[in-house]
C-alpha cells in the first residue's frame, strides 16, 4: 500500500507540475517553452511510469519494460519526459480492445513504445502529429481524445533536438520510436 501511495503522490505532482506548463504554453508562444535540463536515471523512471499506467486497471494490460543491464542517464526535462511516455502509454491503452499488451525499451539511444492494438492506417500516419488530428475511424470515435497528446509529444521532442518516427499496421499494432540525439551534450 505504501508503495501504490508513493507512486499516486508523485503523479498527483506531475499533474501539478503539468498544469502549470500547460498554463504557461497558452500564454507564451510554444517556441519560448522553457526546459529545465537535469540528468535522469532513465530506467527507474520509465519503470515507474509504466507501473503508474499499470494501475489503471480499465482493461487486462500487460506492460513489459525491457531495458539492459546498468544505467541509462540522460539530460532531459523531467516533467516533459514523464509527460511523452505517458502520451505514448495512454495512446497504446485507449487504441486497443479490451486487453492489450505493451512493450517499453530503453536503450541509451532512445525508447520505444510498442501495442498490439488497433493500429493506424498509413493515410493517416502523415497528420499524426498535426494539432487536433485523431484517426476518423468508427472504432476510435468512443474513444476520448483532443487529438493534442502527439502534437505535444512532437513539439517536446523538437524542442530537445530528438526524433520520433511510428510504424503501424491496422489490426496488428504500434510502435513510437524516439531517438534521442545528445544535441544538448558538449
Ligand atoms: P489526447 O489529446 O487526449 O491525447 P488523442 O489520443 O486522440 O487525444 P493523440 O494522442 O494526439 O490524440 O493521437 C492522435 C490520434 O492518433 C488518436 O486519436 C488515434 O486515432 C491515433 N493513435 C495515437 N496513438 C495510437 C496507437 N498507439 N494506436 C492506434 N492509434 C493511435
Ligand atoms: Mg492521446
Amino acid at each position: 500500500r505504501a508503495s501504490y501511495l508513493g507512486i499516486a503522490n508523485r503523479q498527483l505532482k506531475r499533474l501539478g507540475a503539468l498544469v502549470e506548463s500547460i498554463l504557461a504554453m497558452s500564454m507564451e508562444r510554444r517556441n519560448s517553452l522553457v526546459m529545465k535540463m537535469e540528468s535522469i536515471d532513465l530506467i527507474p523512471f520509465v519503470r515507474e511510469i509504466a507501473a503508474a499506467q499499470y494501475m489503471r486497471k480499465e482493461k487486462v494490460i500487460t506492460i513489459d519494460v525491457d531495458c539492459p543491464e546498468g544505467e541509462i542517464i540522460i539530460v532531459a526535462d523531467k516533467t516533459h519526459l514523464a509527460n511523452i511516455i505517458n502520451n505514448l502509454l495512454d495512446n497504446a491503452i485507449k487504441y486497443s480492445g479490451d486487453r492489450v499488451s505493451i512493450k517499453v525499451v530503453c536503450t541509451p539511444d532512445g525508447i520505444s513504445v510498442s501495442d498490439d492494438g488497433i493500429g493506424i492506417p498509413a493515410s493517416s500516419i502523415p497528420y499524426l502529429f498535426d494539432r487536433f488530428y485523431r484517426v476518423p475511424q468508427g472504432n476510435t470515435q468512443n474513444v476520448r481524445g483532443y487529438g493534442i497528446g502527439l502534437y505535444y509529444v512532437k513539439s517536446i521532442t523538437d524542442k530537445l533536438g530528438w526524433d520520433i518516427s511510428v510504424r503501424s499496421r491496422p489490426g496488428e499494432g504500434t510502435v513510437f520510436t524516439i531517438k534521442f540525439n545528445y544535441r544538448n551534450e558538449s
